[in-house]
């Protein structure tokens, strides 16, 4: 009969007898598990020349010998000799080490699971018949999409201390939110938001996850910061796993550093899943690459929330690129700063509102005509304005992207 288990390999001798693509792979996967790894093998890999040059295994380049397995916990016999294999895994036996037989797996004492890892949580399948490594991989890579997808009710049975975990949400497709932060709403057990945009990231959350928007709607003013805080830091004092999802990244322009702090005054245990930001996605997806070889070669991100501020004109008039978020209300007032500190007139610049989402719009014009372009175009928050050459219509078709070599 088979087991399942899992075993801990951190420091643990293991030997592994062949040099080839299978001894590659488990010497990688064996060595991010922390074990210390000799590979015997008359030949081996670059991958394992290449672990070895970094000290991270031993190699002997030889044959194997019965006493090379002395002093092992485990070990993989992986030649392409089944054979040898064979002759491995019986030496193995006669030492009472557990043992893959990588030709034939009915040979060996031990089976290699396909495994997959999601947050604390790690899946294993093995097959208890035939050895038929494709089909377990189907089964993992089917429980994986399963439990990445949100799919699977992870949160905790058994209390624990609480925990925070900030997670950036992405710019607005619930398609760009990272997989860790689609695995930890999976955790969560209570969910604090702020942004409508997220509100199909929670369509899969059980019901009886306690969900609180704390952000600003027409009839409210938004829950000030410090009772974000504070309720952040009470849930998971209860015990709770508390999700705060946050638009894009959370440290940019986020104020996540300010809830991180809170926590770790407040000695809870919190986690950072950084989010794919709209500063550099809602352009992206508008077709605007912030950089691009010949014509920006650097980016800066500013919020117009308090107007215009020096750097960033002076990073406009030297000819970044300049992305500016929150900048909706104050765009006349940075127009004027712009071209008054220097900044070309006919400096590209695009507006977009709603990025990534069904209600993306994109409104182009210059310097000197964007202030009426988004009058006539009644451009409203949230959007993103991206100044500089890289804004102008149809950058990618034009010549100008092929640009081989400056
Ligand atoms: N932490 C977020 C930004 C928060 S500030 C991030 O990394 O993306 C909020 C501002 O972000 C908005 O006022 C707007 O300027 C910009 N923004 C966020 N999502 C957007 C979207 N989908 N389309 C356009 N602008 C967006």
């Amino acid at each position: 009969m088979t087991a399942l288990f899992g075993l801990d390999l951190k420091d643990k001798p293991i030997l592994i007898v062949g040099g080839g693509s299978v001894a590659s792979r488990r010497v990688r996967r064996f060595v991010a598990e922390g074990a210390r790894v000799t590979v015997v093998a008359p030949h081996v890999s670059q991958d394992i020349e290449r672990h070895a040059g970094h000290g991270d295994i031993v190699v002997h380049r030889r044959g194997v010998a019965p006493m090379d397995l002395d002093g092992a916990w485990f070990v993989l016999a992986a030649t392409d000799d089944p054979v040898l294999n064979d002759a491995v895994a019986q030496w193995a036996h006669e030492r009472q080490i557990w043992c893959i037989d990588a030709s034939d797996a009915s040979k060996g004492t031990a089976r290699q699971a396909a495994m997959s890892k999601h947050g604390d949580l790690g899946v294993g399948v093995i097959s208890l018949g035939a050895p038929d490594p494709g089909r377990i991989r189907a089964v993992r890579d089917a429980v994986a999409a399963h439990l990445d997808g949100g799919e699977v009710d992870l949160r905790r049975r058994r209390p624990g201390s609480g925990r925070v975990i900030l997670v950036g949400s992405g710019p607005g497709d619930p398609g760009l939110i990272t997989v860790r932060g689609r695995q930890a709403l999976s955790e969560a057990d209570v969910v604090v938001t702020d942004r409508l945009g997220t509100a199909e990231l929670l369509v899969t959350v059980p019901y009886d996850v306690e969900v609180v928007n704390v952000g600003k709607s027409p009839d409210r003013h938004p829950v000030p910061q410090r009772e974000i805080n504070s309720l952040l830091v009470g849930r998971a004092l209860e015990g709770k796993t508390v999700v705060r999802l946050k638009g894009g990244d959370p440290y940019l322009f986020g104020r996540g550093g300010e809830e991180v702090h809170a926590c770790i005054e407040a000695g809870v245990d919190v986690e950072v899943v950084p989010g794919i930001t709209s500063a550099f996605a809602v352009p992206a997806r508008a077709g605007i690459p912030v950089t691009q070889r010949g014509v920006s070669t650097s980016v800066l991100v500013t919020t117009g929330h308090a107007g215009a501020d020096p750097a960033s004109i002076a990073a406009m008039a030297a000819g970044a690129t300049v992305v500016i978020l929150m900048g909706v209300t104050a765009l006349p007032e940075i127009v004027r700063a712009a071209v008054a500190g220097g900044c070309d007139p006919e400096t590209p610049v695009a507006i977009v509102e709603n990025g990534t989402t069904v209600h993306e719009r994109v409104t182009h014009g210059v310097m000197a005509d964007i202030v009426r372009r988004a009058d006539e175009t009644d451009v409203k928050p949230p959007a993103i304005i991206v100044v500089g050459q890289v804004s102008q219509p149809g950058l990618l078709a034009s010549a100008v992207a092929a640009t081989p070599e400056l």
